[in-house]
């Protein structure tokens, strides 16, 4: 007989300290705590199974479905942060739609579409590079693209805790905003040039993330603000940078279950010369292949858009183990999930799809 024992934990689990990353171009000031997903530990053999971030590799490898995602939308909303007269910011008008529009339409391109620029021999890459991951900000002419006249929002940024003081306010009055990963541009008077965002939680299934980065007047810097972003996206699906910082620092033992072979081992020998990577926002990462200057999405380089196998997996594993499931809508597995011996399921997993 087949037995699941769900638990449902509620831990609540506190924030993360703010503290600046700098590089050039757009900077990313995302900060999670050391290893958090690490201290979330259950007893049971088959928390080992689950937390295993090779089991998401979307790959189509094998006949268990985790393997056989299908494509997950992650639903989005843009807010954008006016002064009270509506000036200071983004206006609500067509070309503000079609830019937001595009700038999504890129990010989805990035999560599906993009080789490494520094091949690693022994790698097999995704089919088509797809993550399998898309982002979506609604139906054209009904995009969740909203306009907030806030002056004091406007002009006030508090680097990370702002963005729990932001998402609480705005979701005392629309909960139902909190089915989205929220995008707040604020006002930029001081020429910001940065981003962050709030990693998920692997304990508060119901709380939530955000990403904060900060108004550009010219559509010429679109196509890099969609890197940002997306960069930004892969931080709420619990991704790690991959270079050395003062924010969200790679796993960087090449023993421990959430190292990144595929991003940081050359060879399987192993050899960890490459690890970690260099954030270097104007260097060519094409130029060379070793120096550890990439275009991984979490490289902190102007081509950020690279993902690999087990980056990938981390984010789908994201999609069932931590809070950011609940922005999640896709289609189920084609492939079922099929348990044919005793199971204890001692944690919280939501088995989206897959
Ligand atoms: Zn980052």
């Amino acid at each position: 007989m087949t037995r699941i024992f769900g638990l449902l934990l509620t831990i609540r689990l506190f924030l993360w300290s703010g503290v600046l990353l700098a590089q050039d171009g757009f900077t990313c000031l995302t900060t999670f705590a050391d290893s958090l997903r690490l201290n979330c530990t259950y007893n049971s053999s088959e928390w080992s199974y689950y937390r295993n971030q090779s089991l998401y590799v979307p790959d189509g490898n094998s006949g268990i479905p985790f393997h056989n995602a299908p494509i997950k939308t992650i639903n989005v909303s843009i807010n954008v942060i006016q002064k009270n007269d509506g000036s200071g910011n983004f206006e609500d008008t067509p070309d503000t739609r079609n830019r937001f529009r595009r700038i999504i339409n890129w990010i989805n391109d990035f999560y599906s579409n993009y080789s490494p620029s520094d091949q690693i021999n022994w790698v097999s890459e995704l089919p088509s590079y797809d993550s399998k991951i898309r982002f979506s900000i609604g139906e054209e002419g009904e995009e969740r693209i909203y306009f907030i006249k806030n002056t004091s929002w406007w002009s006030y940024y508090d680097a990370v805790h702002g963005l729990y003081i932001y998402n609480d306010t705005l979701f005392a009055n629309h909960p139902e905003r909190m089915k989205d990963v929220n995008i707040f541009i604020f006002g930029n008077p001081y020429n910001y040039n940065f981003a962050n965002s709030l990693p998920p939680s692997w304990s508060d299934f119901n709380s939530n993330t955000a990403i904060a980065t900060f108004y550009w007047p010219s559509s010429d810097s679109d196509y890099a603000k969609a890197g940002t972003i997306a960069h930004e996206l892969g931080h709420v699906l619990d991704l790690l940078h991959t270079y050395s910082g003062n924010g969200a620092p790679p796993v960087s033992d090449p023993y421990n279950m959430d190292f990144l072979k595929d991003v940081f081992l050359v060879s399987l020998n192993p050899d960890i010369s490459n690890c970690p990577h260099i954030a270097d926002y104007n260097t060519d990462a094409y130029a060379v292949n070793g120096d550890r200057v990439t275009n991984n999405l979490m490289g902190g380089n102007k081509d950020q858009k690279y993902i690999s196998p087990l980056q990938a997996g981390q984010m789908h594993r994201a999609l069932s183990l931590t809070s950011s499931r609940k922005y999640v809508h896709c289609e189920k597995s084609e492939v079922p999930l099929v348990i044919t011996d005793e199971q204890l399921w001692d944690f919280n997993i939501n088995y989206i799809g897959t």
